[in-house]
Parts: structure tokens; C-alpha cells; sequence
């Protein structure tokens, strides 16, 4: 699936040499090393030698958590659906800033999305509105950590725990970064990982389910391997396999787990240099976004993001495309961002709005642009940038 939808400004052509595009998926040194030694061991089916490298990778990123690859976020979101349980009827409250997939993944198991609106500070889920939005169909709350800035999750857990409600992390941006010292991925019941092509690490497609909740682990790894035991088949803990539960493939190829090994490798170098990326467009842009009442990213000081996105809230929505047409102009792509779900076609028939609706997330959506944000943009690209925004006039 494309996890983005067309959003850059058609007047950038891709012919140009000198354009700056809006993301560029990093080559880690091992990666066609590794490709090459899963091609010739012959194990590119699922759950070979590189997807136990990569899982062990993450889960030792994500402080011990048990992690399974999968073939997307979507599909992870969507085994965490399965494993809830989740059913007809059913409510997941969740933000409407984010990407199809966090509403799609219940959608699909009959469950109704219930839209809450966004923090005007980080974009995160209102925890403070979230208790107005339960109803006694309200089975889970899912914190997306917008450009992977934690949601507020010690006031999410403890509104969760007093009604009940599993907590599942979106962590598509989050991977890196913490909340009072604790990993994103680690904090929700389950959580759901991308490393699609636009995220810091990738593998083209990919994904992984990361389970925080030891009682899951066991029907997470019949759910991802078509509703069989194979898993523990392949551990020799029975003797055949069998069809024992729903589920679908969900596993990627080991050619996948391969890159993503490599990837996971270099995971500190890719971030130093995403973060040098974003401090000095933070830095760069501080004062002229200052001057022409354009808010930048704020970053509480109980939380560290791991520099997935950087993002400008323009004064409004003419400006934000002004902008995003003056920057084509100068060979920057820039692009804005999610289009609120509780407005959605499939939003609307799928899904409902908490009470109060979501003014806030109307307006973010309208006034947002990021900013191009990949670990090869380079000090010369980062000033091209600056240099670019800084030209404009906001009127
Ligand atoms: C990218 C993204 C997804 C989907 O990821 P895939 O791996 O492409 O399925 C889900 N949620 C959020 C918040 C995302 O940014």
C-alpha cells in the first residue's frame, strides 16, 4: 500500500537534477551484503535467519518488548484488532489526525473508529477529551505519537485502566524516541511499527507487531502465520501444524528482514543525522517563524523524538499552500499531511466524532507543511531549505 497520498505540488518536476525531494529512502552499508547472503542461503520465506536478527533488534530498542516483523503497520494494526477481540459494534477511540490505517485496521474487524480531536501544542490525542468520548462499546484507545512525539500516556493509561480499555500505540513515527525514559513501542499493550519507505527505518514494506503483554504473544504468532501453530511447529514443541485459529500471512520474506537488518544496524547514524536535520531547521527557522506567526514543533521536556518529521503550522491554509508552491518553485518538495479522518468518506460511514468534534485538527490539517527530512539531505540541501522557506512572504 502507499502509505502517503499524493501530496506533493505537481509543479515540481522530477526531471529536475537540483530538486530536493521530500524523501529520499537511505542505503545502509550492509544491506546489499545482506540481501545477497539471504539470496544465496536460500531462506527468503518468512521467519528465516534475518527476521530473528531484526526482531531481536528491535526488541532490544524497544527495552525487551516482544516484537513479530509483519508485512506493514496496517497489517500489525490489524492483528491488534484480531487480538482484542474486537468485533461489531465495538469502539476504538482515536485520533482523526492520522493515517487511514489507524481506523481501517477496526474498521475492518466491524469495530467503530470514534475520532477525538488533537492537542493544538504536539497534534497528539486529547487526552482530556477522551473520557467524554467513552461510551460502554468503548473497547481501546489508540495514541498515534505524531512525528513521533509521545501522546500524554501516563493520563491515557490511567483513564484506560479505570475503564478497562487496552491502550494501543500507532508508533509508526515514534520508533527512537521516549516518554520519562521509556521507549515509544514499550508503553501501550501492543503497539504497531512501520518501516515503509517514508520512515527512518525501512524496508521498503514492512512492519512489525510489538507485544508488551506476554498472554498475547501465543495467539499473535497463530494470527500472523494464517491461523496455524507453525511457529511452534518450527520450535519442535509439536509435531505437525495445524489450523487451530483465524488469522492471515502476515510475515514478510527474510529478503525484507535482510534489509532491515542492515537498517536496525545503523540505526544510530541514520538518526544523528535525521536530528541534524530537524535541530537546524528548528534552529534555522526559529526566528523568522517567530516574526510571521508560524508555529514550529513543541517538544515537551519529558520526551525525546527520534526527528521523523519536521513540520511548520502556518498562519492558514492559503498561506501553507502559498508556501508549498514557493518552495516548488525553488525545487523544494514540501508537503502537507493527513486530511482529517471524522471528514473522510470512509471516515464518515465507518466512524463517528467524539463529542465537541475536532476544530483543532480541522485547522492543524489546513495550516500544516513538512519539511524534506532524510538522513542524505546533507548541510548544503538543509541551507537550501531554510534558505527557500525564509524567501517566503507570508501574507
Ligand atoms: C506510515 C503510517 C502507517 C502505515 O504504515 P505502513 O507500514 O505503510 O502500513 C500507519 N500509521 C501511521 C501514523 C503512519 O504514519
Amino acid at each position: 500500500m502507499a502509505a502517503e497520498p499524493s501530496v506533493f505540488n505537481p509543479r515540481v518536476s522530477s526531471h529536475r537534477l537540483d530538486v530536493i525531494p521530500f524523501n529520499r529512502p537511505h542505503v545502509s552499508p550492509n544491506e546489499l551484503e545482506y540481501l545477497e547472503e539471504a539470496l544465496r542461503g536460500g531462506s527468503t520465506a518468512g521467519d528465516g535467519p534475518f527476521t530473528r536478527r531484526a526482531s531481536r533488534l528491535l526488541e532490544e530498542r524497544l527495552g525487551g518488548s516482544r516484537a513479530l516483523l509483519t508485512t506493514s503497520c496496517t497489517h500489525a494494526l490489524e492483528m491488534a484488532a484480531l487480538l482484542l477481540g474486537l468485533r461489531p459494534g465495538d469502539e476504538v477511540i482515536m485520533p482523526s489526525f492520522t493515517f487511514v490505517s489507524t481506523a481501517n485496521a477496526f474498521a475492518l474487524r466491524g469495530a467503530t473508529p470514534v475520532f477525538a480531536d488533537c492537542r493544538p501544542d504536539t497534534l497528539n490525542l486529547d487526552e482530556r477529551l477522551v473520557e467524554d468520548a467513552i461510551t460502554p462499546r468503548t473497547r481501546a484507545v489508540v495514541a498515534v505519537h505524531y512525528a513521533g512525539v509521545a501522546c500524554e500516556m501516563d493520563e491515557i493509561g490511567a483513564i484506560a485502566e479505570r475503564h478497562g480499555l487496552a491502550v494501543v500505540e500507532d508508533n509508526a513515527h515514534g520508533l527512537g524516541g521516549s516518554y520519562r525514559g521509556r521507549p515509544l513501542g514499550s508503553l501501550g499493550r501492543l503497539a504497531a511499527q512501520s518501516f515503509h519507505a517514508t520512515k527512518n527505518i525501512q524496508c521498503g514494506e514492512g512492519g512489525a507487531l510489538v507485544l508488551n503483554d506476554p498472554d498475547l504473544v501465543a495467539r499473535a504468532e497463530v494470527i500472523r502465520e494464517k491461523g496455524t501453530d507453525r511457529s511452534r511447529f518450527f520450535r519442535g514443541q509439536v509435531d505437525r501444524y495445524r489450523w487451530i485459529d483465524i488469522g492471515s500471512s502476515y510475515l514478510p520474506s527474510d529478503l525484507l528482514a535482510a534489509q532491515l537488518t542492515a537498517q536496525l544496524e545503523s540505526f544510530s547514524a541514520i538518526q544523528e543525522r535525521r536530528s541534524a536535520v530537524w535541530n537546524a531547521y528548528h534552529e534555522g527557522l526559529a526566528d523568522w517563524a517567530a516574526a510571521n506567526e508560524v508555529a514550529q514543533p513543541m517538544v515537551p521536556d519529558d520526551r525525546v523524538h527520534p526527528a521523523h518529521l519536521y513540520y511548520l503550522l502556518l498562519p492558514d491554509l492559503a498561506n501553507r499552500q502559498g508556501l508549498i508552491a514557493h518552495l516548488a518553485e525553488r525545487g523544494v518538495q514540501a508537503a502537507f499531511h493527513y486530511q482529517p479522518l471524522h471528514t473522510a468518506p470512509a471516515g464518515e460511514r465507518y466512524g463517528r466524532t467524539a463529542p465537541g468534534g475536532c476544530p483543532v485538527t480541522e485547522k492543524a490539517a489546513d495550516r500544516l507543511v513538512r519539511l524534506p527530512l532524510y538522513a542524505d539531505l546533507g548541510a548544503s540541501g538543509v541551507s537550501s531549505v531554510i534558505d527557500a522557506v525564509r524567501s517566503y512572504e507570508v501574507a
